[in-house]
């Protein structure tokens, strides 16, 4: 695995992974863009999640919905009014920070100072973040008599009291900006999953339990977005909403971190790299009645979330429905008289209508693709003394399935029997088999083993019969990345082969 966050921003700039979002500009904080290989590798990534929890599943349908929703929808879900993180300013320089993250990164010191000011231990550091929310006069004291130092002068800092700072991108609809005529994009893909329940159930006959499943961008206006692809402003989730009869719900919750711990570990995540924080009582949103978080060990940072499962009871479908009042609901919502559907759907036993209980597994996409890149990244020294640097990516992450390589790319005999093989080969709808004709056969194995290519296929002039050995004709060489084994394979046999290799 990488051992440090350096040597992966380093690959995927130079290998065509991930790039700065509007870089020719200066950049824009917050935000990346997938290249060339980034977008096979973050597409596969997504179908290997839809197969395992759609397809391979008989209890789930998928959705696509929109980025953009109605401001109702935002504000029943409860998001205009919490989805905030604390904000602090330094009046020095007037830099603003993320509290938490600002407290986190001074010395040990600093840290136990502001506890103490604040009367907390530092050992229990989301205590130290909630006694500072909640009493600002004191946070800002404690800040200063801690000596908590500016990250980006190193300078103490004068701090302000912290106020909440919502993290929705709001937007104007229509050509009249007045004060109705905006929505937000989404801060999280689960606000459609919930609007499309009643549509779901109706057009699918669906009956408890049951989930969808959704895969796409969500946008958060993060204080500081940091650590590459770890935090942006534009991200991507693939997230689920597992609907149960109330009373079931504690054996589903269970059920989905068995399966998703086991998910990751297909995708080359094992599961001793990944810590599960039951996360405490104090510390649970308001509508969480159980959450575990996935924390992965990433380099340089530890242990950080991943992937939350949260049990959300009945809050969502509660908020988001009418007839609240007669539906004895759980969870302790706001009113809501705006919403014109009912969300329920038949008990299965009583065949009364019952709100539903949810069970949430949400997952990051950027966050996923830094812990398979990390995991599959390994160095290492060869029998000559040469090192080097290859992705051992599982086959169906792979960015590149095969690359066909003609020995000289100035021999049309070569080449174009290698085209023909990439063709042949891409027919068989494994993902993205390339026609590597750059001339330098060592340069493209080095590249390939970087990208994590599982098996180069070299056509050279034994395989025209022009070489020395007459019994090579009509066969290629295919170098397995993980092994460094050179096998000689029959063309005719190639397309079985490596189909049963890339399973
Ligand atoms: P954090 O505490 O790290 O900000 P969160 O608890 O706000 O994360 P959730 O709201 O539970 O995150 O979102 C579900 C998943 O979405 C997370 O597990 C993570 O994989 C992903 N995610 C959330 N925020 C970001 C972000 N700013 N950048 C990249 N991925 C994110």
């Amino acid at each position: 695995p990488a051992t440090s966050m350096e040597e992966l921003v380093s690959l995927c700039k130079r290998r065509g992974f991930i790039f700065q979002g509007s870089e020719i500009y200066g950049g824009l904080q917050g935000f990346y863009d997938y290249g060339p290989l980034g977008v096979e590798l973050k597409n596969n990534i997504k179908a290997a999640w839809w197969r395992s929890n759609v397809y391979e599943r008989d209890d789930m349908e998928g959705l696509d919905a929109s980025i953009i929703m109605h401001r109702q929808v935002l504000r029943h879900s409860g998001h205009e009014a919490t989805f905030s993180d604390p904000m602090i300013d330094n009046r020095k320089n007037n830099k603003r920070y993320r509290l938490d993250h600002l407290v986190k990164d001074q010395k040990a010191d600093v840290i136990s100072k502001v506890a103490e000011a604040i009367g907390q231990s530092a050992e229990n550091f989301p205590a130290v973040v909630a006694a500072l929310n909640a009493n600002p006069a004191q946070a800002s004291q404690a800040l200063k008599e801690a000596g908590v130092r500016d990250p980006f002068s190193g300078e103490v800092g004068d701090w302000t009291e912290p106020k909440p700072f919502n993290m929705m991108f709001k937007t104007t609809i229509g050509p009249v900006a007045d004060d109705e005529s905006y929505g937000y994009l989404r801060p999280e893909t689960a606000q459609g999953i919930f609007t499309n329940f009643k549509n779901v159930v109706d057009s699918t006959s669906r009956r408890l339990p049951f989930g969808i499943a959704q895969i796409g961008k969500a946008f958060r206006n993060e204080i500081t977005p940091r650590n590459f692809i770890f935090r942006v402003r534009e991200l991507e989730q693939m997230e689920i909403e597992f609907f149960c009869t109330p009373g079931t719900d504690e054996e589903w919750h269970e059920h989905w971190l068995e399966k998703r711990l086991s998910w990751w570990e297909a995708q080359g995540v094992p599961r001793s790299k990944i810590e599960i924080l039951d996360v405490p009582k104090e510390d649970l949103a308001h509508y969480s009645k159980r959450t575990y978080d996935l924390m992965y060990d990433y380099p340089t940072l530890g242990h950080e979330e991943i992937e939350g499962i949260a049990n959300r009871s009945d809050y969502d479908l509660g908020s988001h429905t009418k007839n609240q009042s007669e539906l004895g609901l759980v969870a302790s919502v706001e009113e809501n008289l705006d919403s014109i559907a009912k969300l329920t759907i038949p008990h299965p036993e009583t065949n009364k209508p019952v709100v539903p209980f949810v069970i949430e597994p949400s997952a990051g996409v950027d966050r996923a693709m830094l812990a398979v890149l990390s995991e599959a990244f390994t160095k290492e020294t060869l029998e000559n003394g040469n090192e080097r640097i290859v992705l051992k990516l599982k086959p169906h992450l792979a960015p590149i399935k095969v690359a066909v390589i003609p020995l000289a790319r100035n021999k049309a005999e070569l080449v174009d029997l290698a085209r023909s093989i990439k063709s042949d080969l891409q027919k068989l709808g494994l993902g993205r088999i390339l026609l590597e004709d750059s001339g330098n056969i060592g340069k493209a194995y080095r590249r390939h083993d970087e990208v994590g290519t599982p098996y180069c296929v070299t056509v050279d002039f034994d395989t025209v019969g022009k070489g020395e050995d007459a019994s090579l004709t009509d066969t290629v060489t295919v170098r397995d990345r993980d092994t460094l084994a050179q096998e000689r394979v029959k063309i005719s046999e190639l397309t079985a082969y490596l189909q049963a290799k890339l399973k």
